[in-house]
């Protein structure tokens, strides 16, 4: 009696050992497609989550841009941490080259379902991005249309977020978030308010219209005359406060004729950005173009926990009470 306690209790530390190895070792289970290969606590969930991202890397790259991507010439390592109460992030790393992009690397973490509703999308968005332009784009235009694909209770967290924001005077001025290229120390009101920005402009001309629009102003860096043309706005200030007018009657849906518009898709004509590597730019070039290497790293919202400051980054107009969705 006595030995078979000890042999059991035996056999259960070593049980014990075992499972806690298999769980630390449990990164290792696999799975491999043609452009993505999963790591994930286990081979069930390495095949689900792989199986979805190369359904959004076709289906979103087709949305986005009329057209499927091409097979990467290396695949993207992911490595999906996985568990219920883990809260929702990822990051997805890449380095553009001289109008290439490549050495892609993809951490995501959270439930099984938000990975597969939201941060999958969102992370998979930025390559699709990446892979496009070739060039890192505005962190308001990135960030605000990835979170578009996400998950509607992702999307309205960041638009009760937004609200907040804009009632605390954290919200940031256009002219200065259209130029960022990098995250702001108060990184929060830049995805809630690119978010916002974005659907309305995705509301107003459809996702290719988007791209198209964000591929003229990275080409000409001249926002304002590509507002002009894919949106009929002529300078930020006036997209600001259209905006901030949308926003505080509560982001009502465009009239039906503008919908109607946006899913004629002869309104849409394909860009050759995406094959030719970093065509010379026509006005000033900005800092990123002029490296021949620029590395690129673009984080899911949860992910930045950066020191939250207020201040010089404010919007200017403030704006009006606006009733909670
Ligand atoms: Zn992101």
């Amino acid at each position: 009696m006595q030995v078979g306690q000890i042999r059991f209790r035996v056999f259960f530390l070593l049980a014990l050992l075992v499972g806690l190895f298999a769980t630390t070792a449990g990164q290792a289970a696999g799975y491999r497609t043609a452009n993505f290969v999963i790591e994930a606590p286990s081979d069930q969930l390495a095949r689900r989550i792989g199986d979805a991202a190369e359904q959004y890397r076709h289906d979103l790259a087709v949305e986005w841009t009329g057209q499927p991507l091409p097979r990467w010439s290396r695949p993207c390592p992911i490595t999906a941490q996985v568990a219920p109460n883990l809260g929702a992030g990822g990051a997805t790393s890449f380095v553009f080259d001289r109008g290439e992009v490549f050495n892609w690397t993809m951490s995501i973490q959270g439930s099984e379902e938000r990975i597969l509703d939201s941060v999958l999308p969102h992370e998979i968005t930025h390559t699709i991005f990446a892979s496009h332009f070739r060039q890192p784009l505005p962190r308001w235009a990135d960030e605000g249309a990835c979170t578009t694909v996400e998950h509607p209770v992702e999307r309205a967290r960041q638009h009760r977020m937004l609200i907040e924001f804009l009632r605390t005077g954290r919200g940031i001025a256009f002219p200065e978030m259209f130029a960022m290229r990098e995250y702001p120390a108060d990184v929060l009101p830049l995805y809630a308010q690119g978010y916002s920005l974005a659907r309305y402009l995705i509301e107003r001309g459809g996702r290719r219209r988007y791209v198209a629009f964000v591929g003229d102003g990275l080409d000409s860096n001249d926002w304002a005359t590509a507002l002009g043309r894919h949106y009929g706005v002529g300078d930020l200030a006036n997209l600001q406060q259209t905006w901030l007018d949308w926003v505080k009657k509560g982001c009502p849906a465009p009239p039906a004729a503008i919908a109607a518009v946006i899913s004629e898709p002869a309104t849409w004509s394909p860009t050759t950005r995406g094959q030719s590597p970093d065509p010379a730019p026509s006005r000033q070039p900005s800092p990123e173009r002029l490296a021949t290497t620029t590395s690129r790293q673009s984080i899911y919202v949860l992910q930045a926990r950066r020191t939250q400051r207020q201040g010089s980054s404010s919007l200017a107009t403030e704006p009006a009470p606006v009733s909670r969705p």
